[in-house]
């Protein structure tokens, strides 16, 4: 006992102290919710150097037991992309275990960084923020705050991004969307609905709700038809809803996603602005990455606001009696969770309900489901990003496939768009793709 005690501290087995302290130290705030930059005051952005982590990140690879969840739960990692979850976590306290004594004399001055002794470039790139390594790691360890980190590094103090992201992030510089299309096309999704702006008098003047569209579904073609059919059910419900039309900016969740903190803080102030000017209180969202960065990251830049997805506001409607699915679609699908929404927001439940109060409606889950639900491939800006090898969203296709259904629902413009781009390229347009707000529109 005593031998062992002893030999405890100098092994790998210290993850057994170590792992109570870091669960006791786990971050509380929402997972959703990146941490804010100080652009005024910061001069460095990001990290590149083990010291620069935090105490409670450093401690994270003292606490790791090496289990290879993390790795195993990967979309990126299991689409053959340079990127292992768990060597992040371990390659950064061996890094700190080597440059510890040089670091604490300060001789810092020609060490190899992070991105020689923890990760590739090309690994930090690879990942699509899904969070399974998050939620799979038995002792909280967090992997994603420091991949975002590493990328805040790359693009704000290196310059360094993914060639084809450049474009992306130019067209929200001008265009406030990352697809480049003028902003002031935004609501033309709307055109000829008679969906009010907020800047329309009336509008003002005790609406329920703001309807969030979002980039995609304002400019994407397939995402137009589900912002159609979900105010298509707004109007049928009789909720008093309005939009915020050439007004909205991208919430900035890609360039935040991407490490680009002065383009996400541009855009997230402009939109409490507006919102703010608004007194808007209640904001309802049909993408899950707008629902998670309104809900989690805007209260940081003083936006408040109670914030719901579209499927959590269709299930409420349906519950209050205000919405009666009665004719019959007859699908026999499969839903899949989108990240940002599931195990970011825990929303699994009220997507599957509002399909299960659809007459016709049979839904089968796939083996990766709900908290364990695979990746589209679209998140963490990866959307704009090229992908070599296998790609993520043919694996998750193959998912589908498995379980026999003709068609996959979700609740997401990203998903949506990667969902339909996999059943195109594998000659599989027999498996339908829709938004749940397509077939509940369907039903009533
Ligand atoms: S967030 Fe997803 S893609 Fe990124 S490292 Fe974790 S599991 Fe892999
Ligand atoms: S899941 Fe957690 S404990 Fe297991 S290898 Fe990954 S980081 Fe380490």
């Amino acid at each position: 006992m005593f031998s062992f005690l002893a030999y405890v501290p100098h092994s790998k087995h210290m993850h057994i102290i170590f792992a109570i302290v870091n669960t006791f130290f786990m971050d509380l705030t929402p997972s959703g919710a990146i941490k804010k930059a100080d652009l005024e005051k910061t001069e460095t952005f990001g990290v590149n150097r083990v010291e620069q982590l935090s105490w409670r990140q450093l401690l994270d690879g003292y606490a790791c037991t090496e289990c290879g969840r993390c790795t195993d739960a990967c979309p990126a990692n299991a689409t053959g992309k340079p990127l292992n979850p768990m060597r992040i976590i371990t390659n950064m306290r061996d890094t700190l275990d080597a440059q510890g004594a040089a670091i604490l004399a300060g001789k810092v001055e020609g060490l190899p960084d992070m991105f020689e002794t923890v990760h590739s470039k090309e690994g930090i790139w690879a990942c699509t923020t899904c969070y399974a390594c998050v939620y799979e790691c038995p002792v909280m360890n967090e992997h994603v705050p420091k991949i975002i980190e590493m990328r805040r590094h790359m693009v704000l103090t290196q310059g360094e991004m993914p060639p084809e992201t450049r474009e992306a992030m130019r067209n929200i510089e001008q265009n406030f969307n990352p697809w480049g299309i003028g902003w002031d096309q935004r609501a033309r999704w709307a055109e000829g609905l008679g969906i009010p702006t907020m800047a329309e008098a009336n509008a003002a003047q005790g609406i329920e709700v703001l309807y969030w569209v979002g980039c995609a579904a304002s400019f994407d073609d397939r995402n137009r038809k589900v912002a159609q059919a979900f105010a298509r059910i707004l109007r049928k419900a009789g909720v008093r809803f309005a939009i915020l039309g050439p007004e909205e900016k991208c919430t900035g969740d890609p360039p935040r996603r991407l490490g680009n903190e002065y383009l996400a803080q541009t855009m997230i102030m402009g939109n409490v602005e507006t919102l703010n000017r608004y007194a808007v209180t209640r904001i309802v969202a049909t993408c899950p990455h707008c629902f998670n960065t309104l809900k989690n990251e805007y209260p940081d830049f003083g936006g408040r606001y109670d914030v719901v997805h579209h499927s959590q506001f269709l299930r409420e409607l349906i519950d209050a009696g205000r919405l009666t699915p009665t004719k019959d679609v007859l699908q026999f699908l499969t839903y899949h969770d989108a990240c940002y929404l599931g195990r970011y927001n825990q929303i699994f439940d009220e997507p599957r309900e509002v399909l299960y109060r659809i007459p016709g409606v049979r839904v089968v889950e796939m083996e990766k489901s709900r908290d364990r639900g695979f990746c589209c491939g679209a998140g963490g800006a990866r959307m704009w990003m090229e992908e070599p090898g296998e790609k993520v969203n043919h694996r998750r296709l193959s998912h589908i496939e498995e379980t026999q259904a003709n068609a996959v629902a979700t609740a997401c413009p990203y998903c949506l768009i990667m969902l339909d781009d996999a059943a195109k390229t594998k000659n599989r347009e027999d498996i339908r793709r829709y938004d749940i707000a397509e077939l509940l529109d369907r039903s009533i």
